[in-house]
C-alpha cells in the first residue's frame, strides 16, 4: 500500500490495475476496430419448423482480432455498450447486414421474402435519433423494410415504457418489424406486451433447454406460446440444439426456431450455399 498523504491509502492490486488497463486499451482497440473494419458477421439460420426451410438469418456480430483470432460478442458487447462504441457499432451492423440481406434476397427469391434480423442495444435504442438513423440505413439500402427486424430485448422495453412505446410505433411506421429478444429472462409483466408494438417474440434458449425436463418445461414454453396466439404475435424458440427439442416446440405449436440442431451461426458464404441448395418457393 502506498501513503498519499492524510492517511489516505491508496492500495496497490495489481490484478485491478491490469483490469482498469486492459478496460482501457480494449476501448482503444475496439475504436481502433471500427476504424479499420475488423468487425464481421455471422449469420444463423431462422427456420420455419414447418418443412425446415430458411426463411430468415440473425446477424451475429464478431471481431476478426487478427488472422487467427474471432473474438465473440459477449467479450466486447459490454464495454462497447459503457462507452457508446455499440452506437457506431450498431449501425455499421444494421447497414451490413441489410446490404448483405439486399443480395441474397435478390440472389434467392422467396415467398414469403427472407428477412434479417439485427440486435439493438439498450444504448442505441436510447438515442434520440434511433429512428433516424434506421430510416436511414434503409434509404441507403434500398431494403424491403418488412424484411428487417430489430431485436430488443425486455430490459430495453421496460425501462421507460412510454418512450419505448413511441420509438416502436415510429419503427412500426417506418415499416420495420420489432422482435422482443430472450423473452421470459426480463423483469417484464406479461401484461406489458399488450401495449408494445411489436411483432415477434424470441423465447430465450433456457426455456427451450426446460423441454429436456419433461411436463414442466413443456408447460411454460406452451404457456409462452398461448400467450402470443392470443396477441397475434409470431414466435420463434432460440437454442433448438436436439431433435427432441424439434418435436417438442412443433408439438407446442411453435412455428420458427434457431439454434445449432440447425446450424450455428456461420459466414455470409455458408448462407449463401445453403440458400442455394434449395430451390426457390
Ligand atoms: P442473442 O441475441 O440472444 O443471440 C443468440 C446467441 O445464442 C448467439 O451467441 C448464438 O450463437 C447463440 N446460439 C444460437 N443457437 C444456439 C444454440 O442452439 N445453443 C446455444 N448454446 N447457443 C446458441 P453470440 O453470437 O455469441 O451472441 C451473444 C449475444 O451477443 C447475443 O445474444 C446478443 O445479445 C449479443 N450480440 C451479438 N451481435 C450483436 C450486435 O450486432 N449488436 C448487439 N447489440 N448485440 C449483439
Ligand atoms: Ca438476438
Ligand atoms: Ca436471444
Ligand atoms: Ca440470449
Amino acid at each position: 500500500a502506498k501513503v498519499l498523504g492524510k492517511g489516505r491509502y491508496e492500495i496497490y492490486d495489481p490484478v485491478m490495475h491490469e483490469l482498469a488497463v486492459g478496460r482501457l486499451s480494449l476501448e482503444s482497440r475496439l475504436r481502433q476496430a471500427l476504424h479499420e473494419e475488423e468487425f464481421v458477421l455471422h449469420y444463423q439460420p431462422i427456420v420455419s419448423l414447418e418443412d425446415g426451410a430458411i426463411v430468415g438469418v440473425e446477424a451475429l456480430v464478431r471481431w476478426r482480432r487478427s488472422e487467427s483470432e474471432l473474438v465473440y460478442p459477449d467479450q466486447f458487447i459490454a464495454v462497447a455498450e459503457e462507452t457508446g462504441i455499440i452506437v457506431f457499432l450498431g449501425i455499421w451492423v444494421l447497414r451490413e447486414a441489410c446490404r448483405t440481406m439486399v443480395r441474397w434476397q435478390q440472389e434467392f427469391p422467396r415467398d414469403p421474402a427472407l428477412t434479417v434480423a439485427v440486435n439493438v442495444s439498450a444504448r442505441q435504442f436510447a438515442q434520440h435519433d434511433f429512428v433516424e438513423q434506421v430510416a436511414r440505413v434503409l434509404a441507403e439500402t434500398g431494403i424491403r423494410p418488412d424484411t428487417v427486424k430489430l431485436e430488443i430485448t425486455e430490459s430495453v422495453s421496460m425501462m421507460d415504457t412510454e418512450y419505448t412505446v413511441e420509438v416502436l410505433t415510429q419503427l412500426q411506421r417506418l415499416g420495420v418489424c420489432v422482435s422482443i429478444d430472450d423473452f421470459g429472462t426480463g423483469y417484464s409483466s406479461l401484461a406489458y406486451l399488450h401495449s408494445f408494438p411489436m411483432d415477434t417474440l424470441k423465447i430465450d434458449r433456457s426455456f427451450v433447454a426446460q423441454l429436456d425436463r419433461g411436463e414442466q418445461g413443456r408447460q411454460i414454453v406452451g404457456t409462452i406460446m398461448n400467450l402470443a396466439r392470443d396477441l397475434r404475435i409470431r414466435v420463434i424458440a432460440e437454442g433448438a440444439e436436439t431433435s427432441r427439442h424439434v418435436e417438442e416446440l412443433k408439438t407446442l405449436g411453435c412455428d420458427f426456431a434457431q439454434g445449432y440442431y440447425f446450424s450455428r451461426p456461420v459466414e455470409p458464404a455458408v448462407i449463401s450455399g445453403l440458400l442455394a441448395a434449395r430451390p426457390a418457393a
